[in-house]
């Protein structure tokens, strides 16, 4: 007998993980049926998407766009419902419509809908990295209660759980495992020294080498504070200590990750660098789908190579092992003002290198506290960014 279709919910439809997943579930019609599709603003991209995939449920997180989506669904001939406002992805999360949500949405706003889907027990495709960062204990707490699976889309993390035992083993020392190792392109300014680094631009920033990614992960990438993320996104969904956990710049980025057992076994992940692989790998787990992804010819690249990150020119990685090292909500806190930094510097109010100084400061003037509830975590965010950007209004007058 046929599997029944996987319904899935896409929130973060019109971004490029939302759309790299589309391409997948459009290849495997008999298997995948995006149910729910959701955005923040672009409603004509969403509609588009809409006409093509059918979902049962359209939302824009905007409440202000509520009308604009449904005229310009009617305009293409869409009948679905529509809902608008933040709470409607974390009932969509939660609701009947979809038994896999993909966490795809940017930003520490992606964790409401996160720990609904993870509380409902649904199979939950996390991309939306923030919220593995902010949301930490409370993220394991959902997904014992709920009880459904958990399968990593970053690729760094899709890779660990391909090489783990079991995905996510209980325990990993227990399955012999030493270190968690995450490869890192080192981003479009590998190799630059702090003074170079004080003009460039939000456009170079974003101009990733390998990856073809949104805006904020790009720059996050260009600063390594994507990797910073990464490594306490690893500790959460595997339950690493800190320093189990390391960084390997891998300019190819064909290695995704690496998994060091205590006889001196390295087992890696390879890949094109192409998101659909691991969203393929996580939609079908434990079976295996194409992806559309061609395959790698190792031959033809010929070259892999490994370096030690710059972490004197790249501050943002040792800053996000202090944060994962003080514990309780800093990690939050470090998030928080790493959006607002970005944010400022993709605005051009704030030069490169001020997204590590910001963010420093940001955690010297707020001590932490424990992580003890979603309710007071989204305060602490809010407070977080209120410093962040007081302080950023001091640095630019
Ligand atoms: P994009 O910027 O391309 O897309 C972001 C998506 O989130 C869009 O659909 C956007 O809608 C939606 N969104 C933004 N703000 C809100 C909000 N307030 N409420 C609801 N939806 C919102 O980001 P990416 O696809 O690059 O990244 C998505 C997540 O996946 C991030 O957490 C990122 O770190 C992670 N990730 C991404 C990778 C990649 O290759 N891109 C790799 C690994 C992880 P709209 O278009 O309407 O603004
Ligand atoms: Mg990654």
């Amino acid at each position: 007998m046929n599997a029944p279709v996987q319904r899935i919910a896409v929130l973060g439809a019109t971004g490029s993980i939302g759309g790299s997943a589309l391409d997948v579930v459009a290849r495997h019609p008999d298997r995948y049926r995006a149910s729910v599709l959701a955005a923040y603003r672009n409603v004509e991209a969403l509609a588009t998407l809409c006409a093509r995939h059918r979902p049962e449920l359209a939302i824009i997180a905007d409440p202000a766009l509520e009308d604009a989506l449904a005229r310009q669904l009617a305009a293409l001939g869409v009948r679905c419902e529509i809902a608008a406002g933040p709470a409607a992805l974390e009932q969509a999360a939660a609701g009947g419509l979809c038994d896999t949500v993909l966490a795809a949405v940017v930003g520490a706003v992606g964790m409401g809908s996160t720990l609904a889907a993870a509380r409902a027990g649904k199979r939950l495709l996390l991309a939306n990295k923030e919220s593995a960062v902010c949301a930490g204990a409370l993220l394991r707490r959902a997904l014992e209660d709920g009880g459904g699976p958990l399968l990593p889309v970053d690729s760094e993390h899709n890779a660990l759980f391909q090489c783990l035992p079991g995905g996510r083993p209980a325990d990993l020392a227990a399955a012999g495992v030493r270190r968690l190792i995450l490869t890192a392109s080192g981003g479009p300014f590998r190799g630059r020294t702090r003074a170079q680094l004080a003009t460039v631009t939000p456009a170079q920033a974003c101009a990733h080498p390998n990856w073809v990614m949104g805006r904020k992960i790009s720059v996050d990438s260009a600063t390594l504070m994507n990797k910073g993320l990464e490594v306490i996104e690893a500790c959460v969904l595997f339950g690493a200590a800190p320093e189990q956990v390391a960084v390997l710049v891998h300019p190819q980025s064909l290695v995704h990750a690496l998994v060091e057992y205590v006889d001196g076994a390295l087992l890696a992940e390879l890949g094109h660098p192409d998101m659909r692989t691991a969203l393929a790998h996580a939609l079908a787990w434990p079976q295996r789908v194409e992806s559309g992804v061609p395959f790698l010819d190792l031959a033809a690249r010929g070259r892999l190579e490994f370096e030690a990150p710059d972490t004197r020119t790249f501050r943002c990685l040792d800053l996000a092992y202090r944060a994962l090292r003080e514990g309780g909500d800093v990690p939050a806190l470090l998030n928080a003002a790493n959006e607002v930094a970005v944010q400022a510097f993709l605005a051009g109010t704030l030069p490169f290198p001020g997204i590590p100084d910001l963010i420093e400061a940001v955690l010297d003037s707020l001590p932490g506290q424990p992580l003890r509830d979603a309710e007071t975590l989204v305060h602490r965010d809010l407070t977080a960014r209120m410093k962040a950007r007081a302080m950023l209004a001091g640095m630019c007058c």
